[in-house]
């Protein structure tokens, strides 16, 4: 059982698409949960429908949408690091390294939630994971957490084989559904279409990442 959860993600509404029913599970178990949100998605395209954000407001809309879907979630303690949206691959890897072992030690997770570096599709998920990975293969092997990685690479699986960890959410799905709802500026169209929306609500799949 996990004491203490780690969530490190590059943009607001990745940790509740991703695993926002499994954060839902510890936080309902009085499991503490601390997310380092690593930008404030602000060079997402999606504005509303009808458009109520623009380019210069974005990042506050998504700043509010971020901290309601904590709140929803039941993450009590939110880090946001404030790097540009679509550029971490460029960031300098050993400071930002540097930096998340720094907060590792800190806030001494038992388990960590990232994206698998390889296999996240979007290039800030491939670099966060993997500075967060190489973070942790800093500490020694008995200080280092355990690492859930989330990946949905196209043929991920032919690569790194199924996912270990497969949690059934249903106990939480309305919470992750107030989350999603939270993230209006990202999700507002997909409940437009049941399946869109509901291949979230099901499962939420990660891999032990081995070190
Ligand atoms: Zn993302």
């Amino acid at each position: 059982m996990a004491q203490h959860v780690l969530v490190v993600f590059p943009h607001p509404d990745d940790e509740t698409f991703g695993c926002g029913g499994t954060i839902a599970l510890f936080t309902q178990s009085g499991i503490p949960v601390t997310y380092v949100c690593a930008t404030l998605g602000q060079m997402g395209r999606n504005m509303g429908k009808p458009f109520f954000a623009t380019r210069e407001s974005l990042p506050h809309v998504r700043e509010a949408e971020l901290e309601k879907a904590c709140q929803v979630l039941g993450i009590k303690h939110l880090i946001k690091l404030g790097l540009r949206d679509k550029m971490i691959e460029f960031e300098e890897p050993e400071a930002l390294t540097s930096r998340f072992e720094q907060i590792i030690r800190e806030v001494r997770p038992s388990l960590v939630l990232t994206h698998y570096p390889g296999y996240a599709v979007h290039p800030d998920h491939n670099a966060l994971g993997e500075v967060t990975i190489r973070a942790i293969s800093r500490l020694s092997a008995d200080e280092r957490p355990v690492v859930y990685a989330h990946a949905f690479a196209r043929m991920c699986q032919e690569a790194i084989g199924p996912p270990d960890i497969n949690n059934d959410i249903s106990a939480v799905v309305d919470m992750k559904l107030a989350a999603i709802r939270a993230h209006r500026s990202q999700s507002q169209l997909m409940f437009g279409s049941k399946s869109s929306i509901s291949r979230f609500l099901e499962q939420e799949s990660f891999w032990t990442y081995r070190f």
